[in-house]
């Protein structure tokens, strides 16, 4: 089966990843639903701890299956990946699915050429030889901007800098034309300028392959660089869903106004003070009944009933767009409006 317009390429629905830890189930996902297409840019937001990381490694199935418990489907062009064998999982990651991850110089061998990584990659998921595998690694090198890519290629990765690290990373995740890309803070680390690039990058190769990619990040600078679409996710929950302009021009959940208010506006005055969320993400070991957001939130006052502490709010989505909170849609109209008006003078 090929994913069509009617079928997504990557559909998750109802997604739970529960695990053991010394102190109790970490409940790391609860309940996540989302499709993605190819060629289009999948944003996901939140906090440190909200389960933006835990889902991405868990469509790869990289998480350790001895300790989690999961629930759900996840579907990756009409193949159901929850019950998969780790040997067809091997196979699909390289070969359909691939991953960046925020530190290259951790996910990089210290002890191996840059050019052997990327070959050996490509020789394990497509059984070419050395010298087809070595001609690919530089010709994958050059199309990530690396300069001299048939000198660069038998360096090692302390030879590269942060940035060119960065990029051969990008080049090894591609090596074998994923449809399905994970970029996960590909570019916290990395210098304004060089992330810019990275991003001009993925943006490039996404339209030459078609690509579907999911990027995780805690920045919505970047979110609105690059996405097509936005998760906001608190908790293991999804708290709001839509386009990239509806969450950014009229988000529609208080954690949402939270997070923009916390970094520079988008297109407003650079000197608005930036209001950061107070208190920390909830512990998932015991989360908070009813909204996960509630402890923080400065609207639950406007709801009747208590109901912010003692009913969990439901994400209903139409045509894509949805927010899990127990406002009216008048009074998060109105909020909005206060919270907008507030960072344009
Ligand atoms: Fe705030 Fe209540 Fe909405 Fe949760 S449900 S975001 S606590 S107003």
């Amino acid at each position: 089966m090929t994913s069509t317009d009617q079928q997504p390429f990557l559909s998750v629905r109802d997604l739970k990843v529960h695990f053991s830890t010394e102190d109790g189930v970490v409940k790391a996902v609860d309940g996540l639903t989302f499709d993605l297409a190819k060629g289009k840019t999948l944003g996901i937001v939140g906090e440190s701890g909200s389960g933006k990381s835990v889902t991405n490694l868990t469509i790869l199935g990289l998480h350790d299956r001895e300790r989690t418990a999961i629930d759900g489907e996840i579907l990756l062009d009409g193949k159901e990946l929850l019950t998969a064998s780790e040997r067809e999982l091997e196979k699909l990651r390289g070969n359909k699915m691939s991953m960046i991850f925020q530190d290259a110089l951790a996910s990089l061998s210290p002890y191996h050429t840059i050019g052997k990584q990327i070959g050996e990659t490509y020789r394990k998921h497509t059984g070419a030889s050395k010298a087809e595998a070595r001609a690919r690694a530089i010709e994958m090198l050059k199309r990530v901007g690396i300069p001299q890519p048939d000198v660069r290629v038998d360096d090692y990765p302390h030879q590269f800098s942060g940035g060119m690290r960065q990029r051969a990373m990008i080049a090894m995740a591609l090596v074998c034309d994923p449809e399905l890309l994970i970029a996960d803070e590909p570019t916290t680390a990395l210098d304004v300028t060089v992330q810019a690039q990275i991003m001009d990058l993925l943006k490039d190769l996404q339209q030459e392959f078609g690509t579907a990619i999911i990027f995780i990040t805690h920045d919505l600078g970047v979110i609105a660089d690059i996405a097509d679409d936005v998760l906001v996710m608190y908790g293991g929950r999804c708290v709001e869903r839509g386009t990239k302009k509806e969450v950014l021009r009229a988000p529609q959940h208080p954690y949402t106004w939270g997070l923009l208010g916390s970094m520079p506006s988008l297109d407003g005055p650079v000197d608005v003070p930036l209001s950061p969320i107070p208190g920390s993400p909830p512990s998932l070991l015991n989360p908070p009944t009813g909204c996960r957001f509630h402890p923080r939130c400065t609207f639950t006052e406007k709801v009747t009933g208590g109901l912010c502490a003692s009913a969990q709010p439901l994400l209903e989505i139409t045509d894509g767009r949805g927010a899990a909170c127990h406002l009216t849609a008048d009074q998060r109209r109105d909020f909005f409006a206060d919270f907008a008006a507030t960072r344009s003078h």
